[in-house]
């Protein structure tokens, strides 16, 4: 479902350009990040040197793009971005790497989808900024050592615990990025109409933030959305009216669940409240387990409709009750 998608559909990628913050201090949330990266970059700049490499880490659609665009921006520094899912040879890497400048910053998002032989190139990279590439093959084959220019990398993953422990142990920083406050969404919502030329009610922000699913990305996204609404069949200003109206459409509820949580919650209720590991529970909902886990389960988790436990996922009393259920006796969580 494109609408409450954690991920960045195409559609997201201009429009979020525009209302993206450039800065720290026009970050909004984040706090405890915000304020640890400000002293990594101001005495990095103070000795005139990069900062440590810095690892960011959270669901889809938190700001980790944002933020890795936000450091080069404060370093007044180079930025290259790529994907661990586009560098699948350790000869893709090494041309990214020889090609930096001094300072740049190297953003790889999903860092954790790099290829092994590529991963193995950029441990020396961040070590030592320098690379061996292998030329030829079998008996003949020959390492060239590179020098890489001193440079920043950004690694960006959904869960850290997703890299490798040699790649952790080379991010002097590791940021964790948090679910946003509804307080902070609202913010962020009418930051963006401010900048997008949308009238808006406090009261429309207030509920559309609260329904954003504790993500940036979201939020914004049903703000265009409930514009489109307010524009075509209200007044053109996102109120409260409009809000309620247009995320009734798109099968927003309440807490801000899309189809695939309640799905999810569904799934486990069928079998009575769970316990069902992640594979058995992936395929009731027909999705890949890394979406479910990585996209679904974080914000089921925060709002106490999802537990973990070690025998698989369970519904806590909550989730029968968001889904108007009875709970049956036993029920924990
Ligand atoms: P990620 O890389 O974690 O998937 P992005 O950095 O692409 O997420 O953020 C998604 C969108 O959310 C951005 O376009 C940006 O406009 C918005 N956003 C993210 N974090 C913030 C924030 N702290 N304040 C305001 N807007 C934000």
């Amino acid at each position: 479902d494109p609408l409450v998608s954690a991920y960045a559909a195409e559609e997201d990628q201009a429009a979020e350009q525009s209302v993206r913050p450039k800065r720290l201090a026009e970050l909004i949330g984040q706090h405890r990040v915000r304020e640890q990266l400000d002293l990594l970059l101001q005495s990095a700049l103070r000795r005139g040197s990069p900062p440590d490499h810095i690892l960011l880490s959270g669901p889809p659609g938190l700001g980790k793009t944002t933020l890795a665009m936000i450091v080069a921006a404060e370093l007044s520094a180079g930025l290259r971005m790529t994907s661990g899912p586009a560098i699948e040879r350790a000869g893709d890497l090494a041309a990214v790497l020889t090609s930096l400048s001094e300072g740049d910053v190297l953003f790889i998002d999903e860092i954790h989808r790099i290829a092994k032989p590529a991963e193995e190139l950029l441990y020396s990279a961040m070590e030592d900024f320098r690379v061996d590439v292998v030329v030829g093959k079998g008996p003949g084959a020959t390492a060239i050592p590179l020098d890489v220019e001193p440079f920043t990398l950004v690694g960006a993953t959904t869960r850290s615990g997703l890299l490798t422990g040699p790649m952790r142990d080379r991010f002097g920083f590791v940021g964790q990025l948090e679910f946003y406050d509804p307080d902070e969404l609202e913010l962020i919502i009418a930051r963006s109409a401010r900048i997008l030329d949308v009238p808006i009610t406090d009261e429309g922000s207030t509920e559309i933030g609260r329904r954003s699913r504790g993500t940036p990305r979201i939020a914004n996204r049903l703000l265009r959305r409930v514009r489109d609404y307010a524009e075509v069949r209200g007044t053109g200003v996102v109120d409260l009216a409009a809000a309620k109206a247009a995320l009734a459409v798109y099968d927003v509820d309440e807490l801000g669940l899309d189809r695939l949580d309640r799905a999810v919650l569904r799934a486990l209720i069928r079998q009575g409240g769970g316990p069902v590991g992640l594979s058995t529970l992936a395929v009731a909902v027909g999705e890949q387990p890394d979406t479910v886990e990585e996209v679904c389960e974080p914000f089921l988790l925060r709002t106490g409709l999802l537990a973990r436990t070690p025998r698989g996922r369970v519904a806590t009393p909550s989730a029968w009750r968001h889904l108007g259920l009875p709970v049956p006796a036993g029920t924990v969580g």
